[in-house]
């Protein structure tokens, strides 16, 4: 038997869309599969802000804002109208913050402005802190814009329970069908049940999303401890992550939302609010909070023919053949999906090597010694 596919991608979330997108562009007949549809994980209950991020220049600070500069021009080719750019105000959270922020400016490489407090409370945002505000960054309508660069392709609502690879090819299997195809790519969010993925330390991080009618003339976004979305069509969007290493879902209530509100009310005017639907979701993080793109360690074999990776060899990595990995987007799935497909798409059709910053191999060396430490 042949392939059907050239590459079936599992999770239909903001990653296994912009990668079944950008896939498709290079001419590969592509499936996506989802246990529950599409953007029915994190990608679903996300804020969908998609903004820099202000620091000193760390490693991830650099990586995120080329992604920024990359994906917010994906948005406007490919799909302006959900992706709304109201600006994001960044405001500190406390005085200590309110310090950090003047150092964090000679990091700043996106566009920005720094607004007064005067500015702020003039647009009806209650700080005394003066802020940063990134003209260019705004809001995505996160299912909606999984859905529109899904629309062309192939999905299947149907769950992946196994992987198989016989004579050069990938059976996978779901309660209702045997799939063949010649790629196969993990894009499963917080869930890693199919293939050993331990090394790269994924893990999930719970939270919530309120979407709130109001006629409060709120025009920018914001992110303080949580996001407030600009007023989109007498819709304000409330959002927060932090619940971390959950390991499996909430129940959703409108409580969480609710609270949300409560929060937003010592910024803005939440009187008039009222809450039209609240949304749940895990967001899942690699160890070191980089996303993990490309090809996917064969962990057994490695382990059982380099014992002494347990304590410190450095062996050739073995890969599982033609099975890839893309995830650990953190809280900015938004942000950095449209430049991890790109990269993996390259290597999957191109055979061009992935950025060393979000192979998962920088993972694997460190895990195996961990696993010798007592
Ligand atoms: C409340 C909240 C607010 C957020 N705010 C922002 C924000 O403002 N900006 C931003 O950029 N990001 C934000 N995020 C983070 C963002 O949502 C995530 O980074 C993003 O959703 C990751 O997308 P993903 O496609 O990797 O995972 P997911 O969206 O979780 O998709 C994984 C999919 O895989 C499917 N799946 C898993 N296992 C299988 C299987 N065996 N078979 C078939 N299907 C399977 C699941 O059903 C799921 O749909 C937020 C997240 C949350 C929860």
């Amino acid at each position: 038997m042949t392939h059907i596919y050239d590459s079936i991608i599992i999770g239909a979330g903001i990653a296994g869309a912009t990668l079944a997108h950008t896939l498709t562009k290079k001419n590969q007949k592509v499936l996506v599969l989802d246990k529950n549809g599409i953007a029915s994980g994190g990608s679903g209950a996300a804020g969908a802000f998609v903004s820099p991020k202000i620091g000193k220049g760390s490693a991830l600070q650099v990586l995120t804002n080329e992604a920024f500069e990359f994906t917010k021009d994906f948005y406007l080719s490919t799909c302006p109208e959900y992706f709304h750019q109201t600006g994001v105000i960044r405001i500190p959270k406390d005085e200590v913050d309110a310090k950090k922020f003047t150092e964090y400016k000679a990091f700043n490489d996106n566009k920005y402005e720094w607004y007064s407090k005067e500015k702020l409370q003039s647009l009806g945002i209650n700080t005394e802190s003066e802020s940063f505000y990134f003209p260019e960054a705004g809001v995505c309508d996160a299912i909606d814009i999984c859905i529109y660069l899904l629309k062309d392709i192939e999905v299947k609502t149907e769950e992946v329970v196994s992987l198989d690879r016989t004579d050069g090819q990938w059976n996978l299997l779901t309660p209702h069908s045997s799939l063949l195809t010649k790629n196969v790519v993990l894009a499963t969010g917080f869930e890693s049940k199919l293939v050993d993925l331990r090394y790269m330390g994924i893990r999930g991080t719970w939270g919530t999303r309120g979407d709130f009618s109001s006629n409060l003339d709120l025009k920018a976004s914001m992110h303080q401890s949580m996001s407030i979305g600009a007023n989109m069509n007498g819709i304000i969007r409330l959002g927060a992550t932090h619940e971390k290493e959950i390991t499996d879902p909430l129940p959703c209530s409108d409580m969480q939302a609710l609270s949300l509100e409560k929060k937003a009310s010592a910024m803005i005017d939440t009187s008039d609010f009222k809450l039209l639907e609240a949304y749940c979701g895990m967001r899942a993080g690699s160890k070191d909070y980089f996303p993990l793109a490309g090809e996917i360690i064969d962990v057994p074999r490695m382990l059982e023919e380099y014992p002494a990776l347990l304590s410190g060899a450095k062996p050739e990595f073995k890969y599982v053949e033609n099975l890839y990995i893309c995830n650990g987007m953190g809280g900015r799935g938004f942000v950095f999906a449209p430049l991890i497909a790109k990269m993996l798409a390259e290597l999957i059709v191109d055979d061009k090597k992935v950025d060393d910053r979000v192979s998962p191999d920088r993972l694997f060396l460190k895990w195996c010694r961990k696993l010798h430490s007592p």
